[in-house]
């Protein structure tokens, strides 16, 4: 069953927050955690009284799906991203996000749900003997609006086609067949690998890139079973460790200039207007050719895609205002 809201109508973007836990660095500063999750959808501000601005900062926000401290990325997965990562053995695109500022846990929570989603699509190909299968991988890198393959050790940029039939298409990215599951485990060692590389060539860190991992279903039912016209069926589901997103953050805080250069991520601050706009519904036009990010998401964005964020945060009290911004962040993709 999808989630509903309130008109009945199925909600295409589900949104999750996932409080992690204090590490070691910020328990013995601070010895507080200022953030709880009440209940499965509620997650509260514990410590009002010490509010900066006390008029404007809301204590509760709800979402679809909340996840404390205790919660493993296993819970995390099966109830903030399942269902929307297996949608595509159905033939519908998804995508899922991880957003919030650096160290608060995305490539921690993104990597756990890749594996286990990847994992569930090989157990669905294994129950389904009657169709034949093809999975294929590909991984790239946006860093300052440069495109990267990170399947590849050529580190020119990749372009961008339009493509008549497909919409946008990456030029010259490689896509690998899968052998097994374990293949694509090697593959993501070698993306490992390839974003190491950069940062050093760089002198940077992934606080700044967004990674993006390609996973393409291809099925179709046997020609004996019936006509392979009617029954093949092929999505993309698109795993997204995004750019820390203090690099978005002054565009949430009014009446903060927007400061130019590299500050800005113009991938991160589209991928924000898009999804806003498509939680606000149908008619408004959509801003993909923006940015690289969303212009090659965009078949796994709005239509019939599915969609999840999950929205990581931390819980030190050094932390709220990068926080806060995750929450309306969140909040306006609902
Ligand atoms: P980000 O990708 O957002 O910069 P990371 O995923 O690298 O953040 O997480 C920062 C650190 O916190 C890592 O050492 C990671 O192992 C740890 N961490 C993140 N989330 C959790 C969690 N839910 N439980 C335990 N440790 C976590
Ligand atoms: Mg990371």
């Amino acid at each position: 069953p999808g989630h509903w809201n309130a008109k009945g109508q199925e909600e295409k973007i589900l949104v999750s927050v996932r409080l992690r836990p204090l590490d070691v660095k910020e328990n013995s500063r601070y010895h507080v955690s200022d953030w709880e999750c009440i209940n499965v959808n509620t997650i509260i501000y514990k410590n009002s009284l010490s509010l900066p601005e006390r008029s404007q900062f809301p204590t509760a926000y709800t979402f679809d799906r909340v996840f404390g401290q205790n919660c493993s990325t296993r819970e995390v997965y099966d109830e903030g991203a399942k269902e929307v990562a297996l949608s595509v053995v159905n033939g519908i695109n998804s995508s899922i996000f991880a957003y919030g500022q650096t160290s608060s846990g995305k490539t921690y929570t993104m990597t756990g749900i890749t594996e286990y989603a990847v994992s569930d699509i090989y157990d669905y190909v294994e129950r389904h003997r009657d169709r034949e299968f093809k999975l294929k991988f590909s991984a790239m890198e946006i860093y300052n609006e440069a495109l990267r393959d990170l399947l590849s050790s050529d580190s020119a940029p990749l372009r961008l086609l339009d493509d008549p039939e497909r919409g946008t298409v990456v030029d010259k990215l490689t896509e690998e067949t899968l052998r097994d599951r374990n293949h694509l485990q090697e593959l993501l060692s070698i993306c490992e690998a390839q974003r190491q590389i950069g940062e050093t060539a760089l002198n940077e860190t992934s606080s700044r890139s967004h990674q993006i991992l390609r996973l393409t279903i291809e099925s179709s039912a046997h020609k004996f079973v019936g006509a392979e016209n009617s029954s093949s069926l092929a999505a993309t589901v698109s795993f997204v460790d995004l750019a820390g997103s203090e690099r978005a953050s002054q565009t949430l805080s009014e009446g903060t200039r927007l400061k130019e250069g590299c500050h800005i991520n113009r991938s991160l601050l589209t991928l924000g207007t898009v999804i806003r706009k498509l939680s606000k519904g149908r008619n408004v036009h959509i801003p993909y050719r923006d940015s690289k990010l969303t212009r090659i998401l965009q078949n796994s964005l709005g239509g019939n895609a599915r969609t999840a964020i999950i929205c990581t945060m931390s819980p030190a009290r050094s932390h709220i205002e990068q926080s806060r911004n995750t929450l309306l962040f969140a909040s306006c993709a609902k």
